[in-house]
């Protein structure tokens, strides 16, 4: 059955293992997934958007129905841009849940009912994994081979220097 598009927004600073087992995921049930990297004034990332969208870029080469994109600004606006009507999000643990359903839910009321929001439940390997993790990791000059794919570990070793 064909579901259309759907947009998968996020920091993805950097892309870890857990995201890429929801778009995978989501490639396999969507005609064309959208991973939309946020430009976000207000928080300073470690990565570049540039380099954010390279790394994911690099681990879904495989997969012809994703597109790496960024936006700035509100999710509905891009997405009214896109033509999108739906917005995927991963959910690891109940601490995630409020703060994404009220986001659903402002999203939905906001665009005037016109954009949903579907969510997928991180597999169990994944449920403890974050950005904000792995970048403390390799501050440390720690592994982390098993939570984000080689390229994206060259790219966090290089950053930190080691
Ligand atoms: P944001 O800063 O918008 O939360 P993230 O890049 O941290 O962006 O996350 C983007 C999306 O991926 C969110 O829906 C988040 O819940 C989900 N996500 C993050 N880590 C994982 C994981 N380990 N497993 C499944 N989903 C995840």
């Amino acid at each position: 059955m064909s579901k259309g598009a759907i947009i998968y927004p996020g920091s993805f600073d950097p892309v870890t293992y857990g995201h890429i087992d929801i778009i995978k995921r989501a490639s396999k049930n969507y005609d064309t997934v959208y991973v939309s990297v946020l430009e976000n004034t207000k928080k300073s990332p470690l990565f570049t958007v540039e380099e954010r969208v390279k790394m994911l870029k690099d681990v879904t080469r495989d997969y012809d129905n994703i597109i790496i994109d960024t936006f700035r600004g509100l999710l509905i606006d891009y997405a009214k841009e896109k033509d999108v009507h739906m917005v995927l999000r991963g959910l690891r643990a109940l601490t995630d849940f409020e703060y994404e359903l009220h986001m659903a839910q402002t999203n939905y009321l906001i665009s005037q009912g016109t954009l949903e929001t579907v969510f997928l439940p991180t597999d169990l390997e994944y449920s403890y994994l974050s950005s904000t993790t792995v970048r403390e990791i390799a501050s440390f000059h720690g592994d982390v081979s098993k939570f984000v794919p080689e390229s994206v570990a060259v790219s966090l070793y290089k950053k930190f220097g080691y």
